[in-house]
């Protein structure tokens, strides 16, 4: 037997302390991925501890005392689904107990720039942070992060739009002391040389998110950016921008949005893409079926096509050397909680300063304080550490890797196959690359 992984030493001393076994009937823990090998071995990955071996069918009957100490093997009554949930629910009041808030998403705008037809923010009044509210920003991060390593994502909306306010939160930061770094989600084309250098060297930019979902004449008509100028192809300048992200030594990760709308043209637009910069050290991409947590979206075989294609991107580009960014391309996880909403370290802070736990939803009354504000709703923060799950999860493999919130926005319905089909296709596709 080879051990390719060690298992997670921690879980495996939470599942000794708190379970005592009353039968010694051995079955596989719920939670394998099991890969059959043409030479009788197989792969054996346990998403709970993260531990993987490879064996043979008679090392499987020999090697039980392993498997079982591992939690490979687990005794006959065993509730591998309740352990998960109790470890949740333990660490959900462990966490909301903290009182530290280091991690921020901050809406300068809800305005853009680009009119994309499937914008989630269509329909949705611009907004623009005062310098006021700005100045309250700083001071609310300064207070909350109490001297912890700060990180922000600059979102929206374009922020693009607001450079001078991101500059006054940042300098605010600095005066105060604070250590920080931050991430953009932009569209890129309102960079230029200044612009970068004061993101960098003032507000500390270090990633930027940039979506494409065409390359010249495509990516123009789907972004349908305002005020151009006339001869002026945005797709030439966002090219360019990239280049001066890269430069700056700011990593770029290319959100490639798979759609209805652009599926025949993934294949070129990764040529494009990977011609133009594969060589560059921090770009990277990641391919991304749009709105794929959108059950009105797309038919159940639309959805299971865009997935096919999403595969095939991936496979372009590792074969290409390009990073798959934002750590999509790892093995699946035992995952404590869902997202920034049930973590208490993160908030979301509108343009108007009300202060959200769902940083990616700042468009409804949700909001459980404002900033100046010491009041906090705590019926609207615990609606967001409420999960919610579907019969399917209560046999499903993934299930520790997987929490939904019953606030969340994004996903509101059960996954469908072709969800776990791409899970289980990109964890078999990373076991069996380990040497
Ligand atoms: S949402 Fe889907 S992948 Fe997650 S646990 Fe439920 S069935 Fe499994
Ligand atoms: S939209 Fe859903 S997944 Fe995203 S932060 Fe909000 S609750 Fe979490």
């Amino acid at each position: 037997m080879k051990i390719l992984r060690e298992p997670d030493a921690r879980l495996i001393k939470e599942y000794r302390n708190n379970y005592t076994a009353h039968s010694e009937n051995l079955r596989p823990l719920s939670f394998l991925v099991r890969i059959k090998e043409d030479d009788d071995t197989e792969i054996i990955y346990n998403i709970l501890t993260g531990g993987a071996v490879k064996l043979s069918s008679e090392e499987f009957e020999s090697e039980e005392k392993y498997l079982s100490d591992n939690l490979y093997l687990v005794p006959g009554d065993f509730d591998e689904y309740a352990f998960v949930d109790d470890l949740r629910f333990y660490y959900s009041l462990k966490n909301r107990s903290k009182s530290v808030i280091n991690n921020y998403f901050i809406y300068p705008t809800t305005g853009c720039n680009a009119r994309c037809f499937y914008c989630f923010e269509e329909g949705i009044a611009p907004r623009v942070m005062s310098d006021e509210t700005a100045l309250k920003t700083a001071e609310y991060i300064t207070e909350n992060s109490k001297e912890k390593p700060v990180r922000i994502k600059w979102f929206g909306g374009e922020p693009s739009m607001c450079m001078p306010t991101i500059k006054l939160i940042s300098e605010k930061l600095h005066e105060n002391g604070v250590s920080f770094t931050s991430k953009m989600n932009t569209n890129g084309y309102l960079a230029d040389e200044e612009m970068i250098r004061n993101l960098y060297e003032i507000c500390m930019l270090r990633i930027v998110q940039i979506p494409v979902d065409g390359v010249g004449e495509d990516y123009d008509t789907i972004k349908n950016y305002v005020d151009v100028p006339k001869n002026l192809s945005p797709w030439d300048k966002i090219v360019t921008n990239i280049g001066l992200f890269l430069d700056a030594g700011i990593q770029v990760d290319i959100r490639l949005n798979i759609g209805n709308h652009n599926k025949e043209k993934i294949p070129g637009i990764l040529d494009e893409l990977i011609g133009k910069f594969k060589d560059r050290k921090n770009f990277r991409i990641f391919p991304q079926v749009l709105n794929e947590g959108k059950y009105d979206f797309y038919s159940e075989e639309e959805r299971a096509e865009l997935f096919e294609i999403q595969k095939k991107a991936y496979v372009k580009c590792l074969e290409a050397g390009i990073t798959i960014a934002q750590n999509r391309y790892s093995l699946p996880a035992f995952s404590l909680h869902s997202c920034f909403a049930d973590d208490s370290a993160w908030v979301g802070i509108s343009p108007e300063g009300r202060i959200y736990k769902c940083p990616e939803n700042i468009n409804n009354e949700l909001y459980f304080s404002e900033l100046g504000s010491s009041a906090r709703d705590e019926e609207k923060i615990d609606m967001f550490y409420e999960k919610s799950s579907w019969e399917s999860c209560k046999s499903c493999a993934f299930y520790p890797s997987c929490v939904n919130l019953k606030e969340c926005i994004a996903r509101q319905r059960e996954c469908e196959e072709c969800h776990r089909d791409f899970r289980l296709w990109k964890t078999e596709r990373i076991l069996r690359a380990i040497p």
